[in-house]
This record gives structure tokens, C-alpha cells and sequence, in this order.
């Protein structure tokens, strides 16, 4: 399947000053990454392990005190190819933003304007990127669109705060997909709500994936979530990918520690066996432990994981994983 988006050798930091110390925070440390056309991707880790931060790379949202230091953000959009990275910000406004890169956030409510019904959040983004030349022709289009998603027309004539959270954050990915884009990014889509409503937007968007073959990025910490929708994953710690597979390849064998743990901590119905939890937690971006990043943590450290960055090792069926652990293993060194 051909790339919709590279990512390489990433590095974008925050810098902050602090009593006139300035400081590095290393939130996402030499990614190097793509997005296939027509899948979904999952992203997991815990907080604070760069995931947002990439997100906002990606998606061309970068704001002072981030900065990218070093890589390259290029994409296949429809209309060529773009290194996001050089895009003009009146360009990422005009042409890119929702029509090309969607974001869906955890929050629906920071999309929907809470004095606005929801039709006028439709008119308010469209009016900005295109212009509305046909009033009749314009409302039938967004009924059109809110149907062919399964909403009630009804939706359109509410206040955001008149529908459920489920119903909203529904409405959040109708509004995102209103252009077709090449991308919808969807950070923690589903996270306030509950299982059942979690199922029909997830749902919804595996639905819209298929119908209109564009990639969607899943950013989420819950594995669970990956294992029902994504295609492939990629497991970020501490600002880096450490593993990234197809979805079946990762959950029937994961290589790296960290994944391995984020897998057996997945409940499984009538276990009755306590999971283990992971000692310690992630590491200060601003002071990343030499080495494996993950080493204060791993039950299997050795001593060279306290010194050498693992590289990214290909294990065979698109697999890829960072640990010393797998260094006799991979296919190239076997050779
Ligand atoms: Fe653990 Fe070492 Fe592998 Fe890092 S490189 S995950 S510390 S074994």
C-alpha cells in the first residue's frame, strides 16, 4: 500500500525557561515512522510519552515552546506532495487544515461552539475554508453528509449541550470528515465515555475509514481499543517508538518489555490472576536516562541498556522493535 505520510529521524522539542535555566524537553526523540493509505494506525503509550506532541507535528499545529529540531514531515496529500514542516501557515489554514489533516480531540466540546447549534458550527467551517455560494444546495449537502454517518437530521437543529456525549463527539467526526481528508488524526476519542457509546464511535469511524479510504490515526493508551480497530500499531515511550506492527502481529507477539507489559495488562474474561503492574514511572523529558529510555524500568535490563541507545530492529512481517534484547534475532543479523 503506497505512503500517505513519512516521518523522519523527528525531533521536536519544548524549550523552557525556568530562574534563567533553559531547558530541553525531548518529547518526541528521533521518530521515524509512516502512514499507509487507507488504514488505521494505532499510537498507544502512557501519558506524557510524547503522543500528543507528535500529534501536533503532524498535524502542522506546532506553537511556540515547541520546536522541531531536526526531520522531515512529508505527506501524499490529494493535491501533491507537502513537507508540513514548510507549509506557509495562511496554506496550512486555507488548504490543509480539515481538508486534507482532520483532528478529532477527546473533548468534542472544543470544537462545538456551546452558543452555536450545530448546523452554524458546519456553516462556521465551511464558510472559512470554501465560502457557501448555494444556501439550499449547502444545507442539503450537510444533511446528506450527517445521514450517510447514521446521525438523526435533528442533530443539526441542537445546541451541543442538548445532545449526549456520545452524540457530540459523533458530531465532532462528522464535522472532521465534512471534506473528506486524506487524514483524520482522533486523539482519545473515546475516552469519557462509557463502553457502549465507546463501541458505536468506534464504530463510526472504522465505518468511514472503509467508505472512504482514507488513514486514520488512533491515538490512544487503552491497547484494547487498538486490538478491536487498528491495523498496525505503534507503541511511543518516553518521546520514542519502541515497537510498531501490524495489529494481530503485535498482540500475538510482542517483543519489546514495554509492550509486552501493555498487553498482559489487558483484562481477559474469567482470569482470575492478579496483572503485575509496572515499577516506577515515565521518565522527566527534560533529563531522559542514557541508553534504553526504558531500562529504569525493565525487568530485563543489562548492563549495555544503560549506555546504548537500542536501534530499531526489522523482525520480519512489517514488525519492527527497539531492544538489545533482539539484537541476535533480527532477520539482518542473522545473515
Ligand atoms: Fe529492557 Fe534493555 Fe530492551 Fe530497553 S533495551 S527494553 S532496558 S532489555
Amino acid at each position: 500500500m503506497a505512503n500517505l505520510l513519512q516521518v523522519q529521524g523527528l525531533k521536536a522539542y519544548y524549550k523552557t525557561e525556568m530562574y534563567g535555566i533553559s531547558r530541553l524537553v525531548k518529547a518526541v526523540d528521533d521518530v521515524t515512522m509512516n502512514l499507509k493509505k487507507n488504514e488505521i494506525y494505532g499510537i498507544a503509550g502512557e501519558s506524557s510519552c510524547g503522543k500528543t506532541t507528535l500529534i501536533k507535528v503532524l498535524s502542522g499545529t506546532i506553537k511556540n515552546p515547541l520546536k522541531v529540531y531536526e526531520g522531515s514531515v512529508n505527506y501524499q496529500f490529494k493535491r501533491g506532495e507537502k513537507d508540513i514542516l514548510t507549509v506557509p501557515n495562511d496554506e496550512l489554514q486555507r488548504d490543509i487544515r480539515w481538508k486534507e489533516i482532520a483532528y478529532v480531540m477527546q473533548g468534542s466540546m472544543s470544537v462545538l461552539n456551546p452558543v452555536r447549534k450545530v448546523m452554524k458550527t458546519f456553516e462556521d467551517i465551511i464558510a472559512t475554508h470554501e465560502g457557501i455560494k448555494n444556501r439550499k444546495e449547502f444545507n442539503e449537502r450537510i444533511r446528506e453528509h450527517v445521514k450517510k454517518l447514521g446521525l438523526p437530521p435533528d442533530v443539526l437543529k441542537s445546541y451541543p449541550h442538548e445532545l449526549s456525549g456520545g452524540m457530540r463527539q459523533r458530531v465532532a467526526i462528522a464535522l472532521a470528515t465534512v471534506f473528506h481528508p486524506s487524514l483524520i488524526i482522533a486523539d482519545e476519542p473515546t475516552t469519557a465515555l462509557d463502553v457502549v457509546v465507546q463501541r458505536g464511535v468506534l464504530q463510526l469511524l472504522k465505518e468511514i475509514q472503509s467508505a472512504s479510504h482514507n488513514t486514520v490515526m488512533l491515538v490512544t493508551h487503552d491497547m484494547a481499543v487498538h486490538a478491536n480497530v487498528a491495523d498496525r500499531v505503534g507503541i511511543m515511550y518516553a518521546g520514542r517508538l519502541v515497537e510498531e506492527a501490524p495489529a494481530d502481529v503485535i498482540f500475538r507477539r510482542p517483543r519489546h518489555p514495554y509492550t509486552q507489559h501493555l498487553i498482559s495488562s489487558l483484562p481477559v474474561i474469567g482470569d482470575k490472576t492478579g496483572k503485575g503492574s509496572l515499577d516506577g514511572t515515565p521518565p522527566n523529558l527534560a533529563n531522559p536516562p542514557e541508553g534504553c529510555r526504558f531500562h529504569p524500568r525493565c525487568k530485563e535490563a543489562m548492563k549495555i541498556c544503560k549506555t546504548q541507545v537500542p536501534a530499531m530492529l526489522d523482525m520480519g512481517e512489517e514488525h519492527r522493535a527497539a531492544c538489545h534484547l533482539l539484537n541476535n534475532e533480527a532477520p539482518e543479523a542473522k545473515q
